[in-house]
């Protein structure tokens, strides 16, 4: 008896010391293997490209940073952005995109909305309130909360963009030398509202302002571009798309189905984002749209954003990633081209956002003119953003 005692207390020990390591350590563990930056030796900047670089104003659509636990405030050794990083790469404005589902066995052709979430682990062994367990729209609530807390541990450096003030006042304080990055919510997947558009209201006033679709799998709105059905907007999504339209929210189709795309195209009258993929004339995959669909979204006065990852791009490098954004915009038009790294969205690239001059860099050595570069590194987004923000109720 005494000695099944002392067992048990010994196990226990060891089950809570085991609990205790894997909160610990597996977090960051998982994030610093899924967020890899490869090994390289300093990207050599020319005075003309820095000149240049440090004139723009940049912008770019999709960065998960929020679903990890790393402190945005301090310069991580690992991941891809924080606030330090954001700002030595000159970044402007930094869409924060939540996710909030994301099936096990991840792939860009097929996913099973039934499948096992791999968030759901995440969420506990990163010890989020309890109510983020088990609930989409509390996941996508605690992730504006981490941004606000961002915001208030760091005023100087981040001001989350809400309106078109806001985005002006942040355009303004950085033209005049303060070094201040402008942060806007959006969802990555618009399984948050559980169905109910209820919930798109409670977003909004938490500050969500970009609104995607979909991500990896069908859900309520309709068909995944990696789901099972290729289905188009169910009713419920039409809905959706109306409000956001209605409310002055943005619309991203990341991810959407081309069917969704299609319908999202047929009914709406606003500029669409298409906020991270690659092209397909550059890059052969399911993950990037036809190019003839990505011109009906140009035709809208929206815009692509080129990501920098593997998957998207066929070459990873900064000049593989400058060849896709000046083939994007041979395809689609200067206007229709901006940047949508997916940095911290479980992807590997070659540099992080604190070296974004190289793109700069490359994207002159292609022979693109400065205006061009102007608009696609951030110019493109700022048009679209406000055009959007000035249209809220
Ligand atoms: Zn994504």
């Amino acid at each position: 008896m005494k000695f099944l005692k002392k067992a048990l207390k010994v196990v226990s020990t060891l089950a809570i010391a085991g609990l205790v390591g894997f909160l610990v350590f597996a977090p960051g563990y998982v994030e610093r293997s899924r967020n890899q930056v490869a090994e390289h030796a300093p990207y050599l900047i020319s005075d003309r490209a820095q000149a240049l670089h440090d004139s723009l104003v940049i912008g770019d659509w999709h960065a998960d940073s929020l679903l990890w636990n790393r402190d945005l405030s301090e310069r991580g050794v690992y991941g891809q952005v924080d606030l330090p990083r954001l700002i030595e790469g000159n970044v402007a404005v930094q869409v924060f995109t939540a996710v909030t589902k994301s099936p096990a066995g991840l792939n860009y052709d097929g996913n099973d909305a039934e499948a096992f979430d791999n968030i759901t682990p995440l969420v506990m062994a990163q010890l989020w309130p309890m109510r983020t367990w088990w609930s989409l729209t509390e996941r996508a609530l605690y992730q504006a909360e981490k941004l606000v807390d961002l915001q208030m541990s760091a005023p100087e450096s981040l001001k989350i963009i809400r309106t078109i003030d806001d985005l002006e006042e942040v355009i303004t304080r950085r033209a005049a030398g303060e070094k201040i990055v402008g942060g806007l919510l959006g969802i990555e997947g618009a399984h948050p509202l559980e169905g109910d558009m209820a919930n798109l209201l409670r977003l909004e006033s938490a500050g969500y302002r970009l609104v995607a679709l979909q991500h990896f799998f069908d859900n309520e709105l309709g068909g995944s571009l990696h789901g099972r059905s290729n289905a188009g907007l169910t009713d419920f999504g039409r809905e959706v798309v109306a409000e956001v339209e209605r409310r002055g929210l943005i619309l991203d189709v990341a991810h959407a189905s081309e069917q969704v795309v299609e319908d999202v195209l047929d009914m709406v009258d606003m500029p669409i984002v298409l906020s991270h993929t690659g092209l397909r004339s550059v890059c052969d995959v399911k993950r990037n749209i036809p190019v003839a669909l990505m011109q009906r979204i140009a035709a809208t006065g929206g815009v692509v954003g080129i990501g920098y990852w593997q998957e998207v791009t066929c070459d990873d490098s900064p000049s593989g990633v400058a060849r896709s954004i000046l083939a994007a915009t041979e395809a689609l038009g200067g206007d229709a081209v901006s940047l949508g790294s997916d940095f911290d969205g479980s992807v590997a690239t070659a540099f992080d956002t604190s070296e974004l001059a190289a793109i700069t860099q490359e994207l002159l050595k292609l022979e693109m003119s400065e205006d061009a570069i102007r608009k696609v590194m951030g110019e493109n987004l700022l048009r679209v953003m406000r055009a959007r923000l000035e249209m809220r109720p």
